[in-house]
């Protein structure tokens, strides 16, 4: 989607700070970091939420959390590491294109605010 700000990052339209990319798959630093490792993995193709994606959807979900896990190990996140996939306004999903965070680097609360 042409208007979608991380369809125009996966283009490379606009810049980010890519830490890992392969076909199906493209991993960022988010520009407003959370806690020392916050990176945000998104699948290439334009889905605009979690709650919208289909049963078709499942091993490309599931390679996404197999990113996480890279991400996790690249950064040596061994004590802990959040995985978060905000969905909807009310969850706090500002940008509409399905994206996991990860988080590490500190120490995490529960519940999330
Ligand atoms: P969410 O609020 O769950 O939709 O998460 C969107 C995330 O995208 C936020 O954590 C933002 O800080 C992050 N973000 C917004 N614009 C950019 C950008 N240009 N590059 C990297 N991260 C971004």
């Amino acid at each position: 989607m042409s208007d979608c700000l991380f369809c125009r990052i996966v283009a490379r339209q606009i810049p980010a700070e890519v830490v890992y990319e392969d076909d199906l798959a493209l991993a960022f630093k988010d520009v407003d970091p959370q806690a020392p490792t916050h990176v945000l993995v998104v699948p290439k193709r334009h889905i605009p939420a979690l709650s919208e994606t289909t049963d078709d959807d499942a091993a490309l979900l599931g390679h996404l959390q197999r990113v996480a896990c890279r991400i996790s190990k690249d950064n040596a996140l061994s004590g802990g590491f959040r995985v978060v996939a905000n969905n909807g306004r009310g969850a706090g999903q500002s940008v509409d294109h399905l994206h996991y965070h990860v988080l590490g680097g500190r120490a995490m609360k529960w519940p999330p605010g």
